[in-house]
C-alpha cells in the first residue's frame, strides 16, 4: 500500500550538523500550505489514475508541529479526498520539544495524528547546546509526559550517539533515560559530518575533532545491548521498537514499497520510478503558481541498482528473503556469503527464510555491504 509523505520545511532554528531542507525564515511559511494543497492535487491526478489505497501519512521536516493545526487539518482533508485513507493508518507527526504545548498536542490528536517522533536527541543539556538544539532535556520529559497524558500511545524517541563531546557513559545515560519512558520506539542516529554543513567545515578547520572509531563502535554496542535488554527489538540498523510498534512509514522505504512525497525536496518511489522535488522554498512557490509540479529529477531505477537497494535494504533492516532473491534476481546470497566470509554467521544469522545481520553484522553493515555488491559485480559468485 502506499504511503504519504509531506516535508515541512521550517525550524525555529537550524542546527549546525542537519542537511534537511529547512528553513528559520517563516515568511514563506502560509503560502507554503496553500501551494502544497494543490501540489497534492496535481501530483495525485499525474500519477495515480485510480484512487489509491494509503496506510501511512508522515509528517517530517523540518518541523511540522510548527504546523498551525487548521493548516494540519486542511492536509488531512485534501488527502483523504483523493485517497482511500486505511482505518488503522499509521499518522505521524514529527515533533520538536520545545515548538508543541498541551493545546496543539490535544488538537493534533483530534486531527488524526496516531503517532509521535520526538526529536529528543539526549537528555544532556550540554550535549544538546553542542547540537545547537532550541530544547533542554527536562523540556524533552516534559513534551514526553505531556503527550503521554493525553493519550498518545505510539510514541518516538529520536536521540544522537557518536557526539565530539561524548564519552561512552553519556551514550548509556540517554538511552536510560529513554527507556525509563517507555517509550514504543526509539531510533538511536550516528552523528553523520554531512557536506558543507557547518559542523563539518568546522572539523575541517580543526576546530572540533570527531570522536574515535573504536569508542563509536563500543558506544553502539552498548546502545544495542541496553535497549534488547530492556525489550526493544532492533528492527533497523537505528531503529528499535517495543510490542511491534514499528515505523510502518519508514519501513516502506526499506522494503522497497511505493510512497509519494510533497513539498520541497521530498522524494517519491513509484516502482520503477523514483523522483524528488526542487530543494528550494522560491522554485517551488513558483512552479506551483504557474500550476506546475515542484518536481526536480526523475530517474527509473536499473536491474542492478534494484539487486543493491534490495541488498543493501534488507541487511540493513530485518534481513533479505533468501529464496525470493535468488528466483527474482538469480542472487544466491548464502553462497556468496560462505565464499566472502566462511565464519559468516559472526556476520549473518539464517533467520527463517532470511538472512539478516547479527549485532556485529550491524556495526560492519557498510563494509559487508560493499563487499557483497562487488562480489555480484564481478558476477563471480558461481
Ligand atoms: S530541528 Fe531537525 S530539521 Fe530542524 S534544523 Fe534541527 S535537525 Fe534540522
Amino acid at each position: 500500500m502506499l504511503g504519504i509523505y509531506i516535508h515541512f520545511p521550517y525550524c525555529v532554528h537550524k542546527c549546525f550538523y542537519c542537511d534537511f531542507y529547512s528553513l528559520e525564515d517563516f515568511s514563506t511559511m502560509n503560502l507554503f500550505s496553500d501551494l502544497l494543497l494543490k501540489e497534492i492535487d496535481i501530483a495525485t491526478h499525474q500519477f495515480f489514475p485510480i484512487l489509491q489505497n494509503v496506510d501511512t501519512i508522515y509528517f517530517g521536516g523540518g518541523t511540522p508541529s510548527l504546523m498551525n493545526p487548521a493548516q494540519l487539518d486542511k492536509i488531512i482533508n485534501k488527502i483523504a479526498k483523493l485517497y482511500n485513507i486505511s482505518p488503522d493508518a499509521e499518522i505521524t507527526l514529527e515533533t520538536n520539544p520545545g515548538t508543541i504545548d498541551q493545546q496543539f498536542l490535544k488538537d493534533f490528536k483530534y486531527l488524526g495524528i496516531n503517532r509521535l517522533s520526538i526529536g529528543i536527541q539526549s537528555f544532556i543539556d550540554s550535549e544538546l547546546k553542542f547540537l545547537q538544539r532550541i530544547h533542554s532535556s527536562q523540556e524533552a520529559i516534559n513534551t514526553f509526559n505531556l503527550a503521554r497524558g493525553i493519550g498518545f500511545d505510539n510514541i518516538s524517541i529520536d536521540l544522537m550517539y557518536n557526539l565530539p563531546v561524548q564519552s561512552i557513559g553519556d551514550m548509556t545515560y540517554s538511552i536510560s533515560k529513554a527507556i525509563e519512558l517507555s517509550p514504543e520506539h526509539i531510533s538511536a542516529y550516528s552523528l553523520i559530518y554531512e557536506p558543507d554543513t557547518p559542523l563539518q567545515k568546522a572539523v575541517k578547520r580543526g576546530q572540533i575533532q570527531p570522536l574515535d572509531e573504536n569508542i563509536e563502535a563500543n558506544g553502539f554496542m552498548n546502545i544495542i545491548e541496553q535497549l534488547t535488554n530492556a525489550g526493544y527489538e532492533q528492527y533497523e540498523i537505528s531503529n528499535f521498537a517495543k510490542d511491534g510498534k514499528i515505523s510502518r512509514h519508514n519501513s516502506k522505504y526499506w522494503t522497497y514499497e511505493p510512497y509519494i512525497g510533497f513539498g520541497p525536496s521530498a522524494h517519491s518511489f513509484l516502482y520503477p520510478f523514483r523522483h524528488w522535488n526542487i530543494r528550494s522554498i522560491n522554485k517551488y512557490i513558483e512552479r506551483l503558481q504557474n500550476d506546475i509540479l515542484p518536481i526536480q529529477g526523475r530517474e527509473e531505477i536499473t536491474f542492478d541498482e534494484e539487486i543493491e537497494e534490495n541488498i543493501m535494504l534488507g541487511l540493513r533492516a530485518s534481513g533479505i528473503n533468501i529464496q525470493e532473491l535468488k528466483d527474482k534476481y538469480n542472487v544466491d546470497i548464502l553462497k556468496i556469503l560462505q565464499q566472502m566470509y566462511p565464519q559468516y554467521n559472526e556476520y549473518v544469522q539464517i533467520d527463517g527464510k532470511k538472512a539478516r545481520l547479527t549485532q556485529r553484522g550491524y556495526l560492519l553493515s557498510d563494509e559487508i555491504i560493499i563487499d557483497i555488491i562487488s562480489k555480484i559485480k564481478k558476477q563471480d559468485i558461481s
